[in-house]
């Protein structure tokens, strides 16, 4: 009788102690099921597997001291699954995987331990892969070479991969450091009293900061699961797409407030023309198609076309007011240099720059995507800044009838 045989009969002695467990505890009995056939299929699997023998000898001498602790400490661990199907299928992938990607040292250490703690050890032993291992769902920037994330199907798995050093590693910290900024400039520009900031006011900047929000969270948590499955890596991109798009409109809505204010007419018009271009870019990046790769221009192109035509209300205004009016009261400079930041940013996002100049030398960090990251923040302070310009005038200026005795003539 072989070593192996010996532990079948402890698997036999196991099943016959589990008969005296309550009727509720089916699991255990299952367990074993998938641990004797597990076994059984080890010797095939062997061929396949360079260093599973060595790994099923150390398991087999801790068995049955294994056992016994399990019997101390009730059922199986939660997340073991109770289709014997499925354990097989995932011990036999995840030791495929593990064994490949990890070095045998590492996993005899593991294989001291319970065979469903091995498992998720080596299951959440990731490591980074080339471009040319990726599924092709995950293939997007081919001039970022090495420091990929392989698949991750556990949302789990993906909030713990902020915390590692890859490829999105500096596209999630940038937005969601800016997210976590714009929610703190937010909560204190809400919370002043009604007296300082009127409450009319705080809804006209309420949009803005929402959109803020929204879109670099939104593009944060893309970016953190992405890397989770096929669908949801595609809902989450076009919940980045909705973000920006959330971005843009929230933008508008202050600078047309205070900008017209004084001109309820054109004021509305251009509300009206702004939410209906932000449903119309929302319904666009919807579509299926969208955040596939090669249609980056197309997305490009359409982001900032919404922007641009910020132009038109911008012109508008200069015709009605004279260019220094719209200088010193309606925040032109920070407006154009918002426009600039924005544009740059999508050059850079379109043409992949630097790594198309230098593949594989910017996979982690300064690669083009980190860049229109910051470059969006940026963007987004520079408005900040130019509609708080903007509220300052209004509240200072006062009542619609005074500032025409302001303005510049
Ligand atoms: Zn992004």
């Amino acid at each position: 009788m072989s070593d192996s045989d010996d532990t079948y009969d402890s698997f036999d002695e196991r099943d016959a102690l589990c008969s005296f467990l309550p009727q509720g505890d089916p699991i255990v009995g299952l367990r074993q099921r998938n641990r004797r056939k597990f076994w059984e299929e080890c010797d095939s699997l062997a061929a396949e597997i360079p260093g599973l023998k060595e790994v099923k000898e150390i398991l087999e001498e801790d068995v049955i001291s294994e056992l016994e602790e399990e019997e101390r400490a009730g059922c199986p661990l939660p997340s073991t699954p109770e289709d014997p199907a499925l354990f097989e299928q995932e011990v036999k992938e995840v030791l495929k995987v593990g064994l490949r990607d990890l070095d045998l040292g590492t996993l005899m250490n593991c294989a001291r331990e319970p065979a469903e703690e091995l498992v998720r050890k080596v299951w959440e032993s990731w490591s980074v892969c080339h471009f040319h291992h990726l599924p092709r769902w995950l293939q997007d920037n081919d001039y970022l070479h090495h420091g990929h994330r392989p698949p991750l199907p556990s949302f789990m798995q993906c909030i713990k991969s902020i915390f590692r050093i890859h490829t999105e590693t500096g596209n999630i910290w940038t937005h969601l450091l800016g997210c976590i900024a714009f929610i703190a400039v937010m909560v204190v520009f809400v919370s002043r009293s009604s007296e300082v900031v009127p409450i009319s006011h705080k809804i006209a900047l309420t949009p803005f900061f929402l959109g803020v929000i929204l879109c670099l969270g939104l593009s944060a948590a893309f970016h953190a699961f992405s890397c989770h499955s096929e669908f949801v890596g595609k809902i989450f991109s076009k919940l980045d797409y909705c973000g920006i798009t959330i971005l843009i409109t929230g933008s508008f809505v202050p600078w047309l407030y205070y900008g017209f204010y004084c001109q309820i007419q054109p004021m509305i018009i251009y509300l009206t023309i702004v939410v209906v271009l932000g449903i119309m870019a929302m319904i666009v990046s919807l579509w299926d198609k969208f955040s596939e790769s090669r249609f980056r221009p197309l997305r490009a192109a359409v982001f900032t076309t919404f922007g641009l035509s910020g132009v038109i209300p911008a012109i508008h205004y200069t015709i009605l007011e004279g260019w220094l009016n719209a200088v010193y009261f309606a925040s032109l400079g920070w407006l154009i240099l918002m426009g600039v930041l924005y544009i740059l940013g999508a050059l850079i996002y379109t043409f992949r720059i630097p790594e198309c100049l230098f593949p594989g030398k910017f996979d982690i960090w300064f690669q083009s995507h980190q860049i229109f990251h910051v470059l969006v923040i940026a963007a987004a302070f520079v408005h900040l800044h130019g509609i708080t310009e903007m509220f300052t005038y209004r509240m200072s200026i006062g009542a619609c009838a005074v500032q025409s005795a302001t303005f510049i003539t």
